[in-house]
């Protein structure tokens, strides 16, 4: 059972679908409190219902409290509310290097900044954390508080691409249960949300299939080695062990990334039920269990063969579910499976949250 905190924050790109998520997953939670929401130029200045009045795209209405707050200009650090001291960003800035310094720029200024933007994910002091896998990696931040002259309340924290949500916690079960998978060939099927609010109403992308999604193989294959790496005084350091072959692709679907996946393991092969079992039996650190929106099983085995599917499966355990079907032996590689999760919540807005519980968990946010 979680304990009551009381954490002011501030939300970055709260107009766009990550932030709306954002706010959507805030709203009652036990310990983060959005008092501040940000934009960009065209929003600022108007009142939060004002801003997304034609684009808001949750199902639920927008949170009492934020309705009529007035939507601040990003850029404007000084008008950031004094109490504020955490804040999630779900920015879209036109240039990585901009970002990079943004991120940097609310650091200094002594802010927790949790980031679901790409632009820091590579940094090497900068822990890219998906909590079930890479808890530990919140080890590198004192060090780039130091390197970096930062307050000791300033660091900036990154969650991972929304690519790689649906299945890298599977290969984490698999390496956990002494099983690690070192080579892996990922077909991704990703929804049209993953592009932003625009994308939803972008004629070009309906009833349509796009085979690439730019920059997206790449953070595909890469990102993963970064989680499964180890920190160092340095930075973290990147995992060698695992190779990943990606194709990525945008699909007709609203939410939720699919993942067609095929693996090979290092040395022993599971059976088929001992894979099955290791999946469904994964579960958190103890330690970690009590984190808000941590879920007690994070991967849920489906044995129908018509499973999963997005409009069926992405709100499984309120869209943090990974879930997980078709598990079969495979011809060419070991086994294989399709995953799938919830892009704008455990692939952005959901992961980041946890991430920035597991934060305050260790008193890197207060
Ligand atoms: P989005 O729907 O396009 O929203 C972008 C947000 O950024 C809006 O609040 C927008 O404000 C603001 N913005 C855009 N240009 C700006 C500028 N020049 N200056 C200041 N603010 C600006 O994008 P999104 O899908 O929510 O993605 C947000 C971030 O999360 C991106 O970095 C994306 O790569 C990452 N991400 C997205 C997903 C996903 O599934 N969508 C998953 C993982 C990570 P206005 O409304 O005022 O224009």
């Amino acid at each position: 059972m979680s304990v009551e905190k009381n954490i002011k924050v501030s939300v970055l790109g709260a107009t766009g679908m990550v932030g709306q998520n954002c706010l959507r997953l805030l709203k009652n939670h036990p310990w983060f409190q959005v008092i501040d929401v940000a934009a960009s130029q065209r929003s600022s200045g108007k009142t939060y219902k004002d801003a997304v009045e034609g684009k808001w795209h949750m199902e639920t209405d927008i949170p009492h409290d934020v309705s009529n707050l007035i939507v601040r200009n990003v850029h404007d650090f000084d008008s950031i509310p004094d109490d504020v001291t955490c804040v999630f960003s779900a920015l879209d800035l036109n240039e990585k290097e901009e970002t990079r310094n943004f991120e940097f720029g609310y650091a200094q200024k002594g802010y927790a900044v949790i980031s679901t933007s790409s632009a820091n994910r590579q940094t090497d002091d900068v822990p890219m954390i998906i909590p079930e896998i890479n808890a530990d990696h919140t080890d590198v931040i004192p060090f780039q508080q130091k390197n970096r002259d930062l307050p000791s309340s300033g660091f900036v924290a990154v969650k991972p691409n929304c690519s790689i949500q649906s299945y890298v916690v599977v290969l984490e079960a698999l390496k956990q249960a002494g099983f690690p998978v070192d080579r892996a060939q990922v077909t991704t099927l990703q929804a049209l949300s993953g592009a932003g609010y625009k994308a939803l109403s972008n004629l070009a992308l309906q009833d349509n299939v796009v085979p690439y999604i730019a920059g997206e193989e790449e953070k595909t294959e890469k990102e993963p080695l970064k989680i499964f790496g180890n920190v160092t005084e340095d930075g973290i350091i990147q995992a060698t062990n695992l190779n990943i072959n990606a194709v990525c692709t945008r699909v007709p679907v609203v939410d939720g990334h699919t993942a067609v996946v095929h693996i090979g393991f290092l040395d022993e092969v599971p059976s088929l039920d001992e894979f099955k079992s290791i999946l469904s039996s994964f579960t958190l650190e103890p330690q970690l269990l009590n984190l808000p929106s941590a879920l007690n099983r994070p991967i849920i085995v489906l044995d129908d063969n018509a499973r999963p599917q997005p409009k069926l499966d992405r709100n499984s355990g309120e869209g943090m579910a990974i879930s997980v079907g078709r598990i079969a032996e495979d011809t060419f590689f070991d086994f294989r499976f399709i995953g799938l999760s919830h892009n704008t919540v455990r692939g952005a807005s959901g992961g980041a949250i946890l991430m920035a519980e597991l934060l305050t968990e260790k008193g890197f946010i207060s």
